[in-house]
């Protein structure tokens, strides 16, 4: 039977979650990028927000993030927190 080898493709295609994200940061950005005076930085509320709501936030902010070690630091920090509730309380 020509043509039973015809699969459908499956793609691969999903947008960055925050652990692939998070993940990716870790292995390229974490120190790559220092930014000590924090240009062009968005507000901690910003990343605050990123953390807790990324749907609610710009894209240009993500687009920020993975270019500035600061801000990436402080996110995964607010991230940590959200899932680290239970845990630690200081
Ligand atoms: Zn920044």
């Amino acid at each position: 039977m020509p043509g039973a080898r015809i699969k459908p493709k499956k793609p691969k295609t999903k947008p960055l979650a925050d652990q692939e994200f998070l993940r990716l940061g870790k292995e390229h950005f974490a120190e790559d990028f220092p930014n000590p005076t924090r240009q062009g930085c968005p507000p901690d509320s910003t990343l605050k927000l990123l953390a807790d709501k990324p749907t609610e936030v710009e894209e240009s902010v993500l687009t920020h993030l993975s270019s500035c070690s600061p801000c990436y630091r402080t996110y995964s920090h607010f991230l940590q927190q959200q899932k680290g509730k239970t845990q630690s309380q200081s």
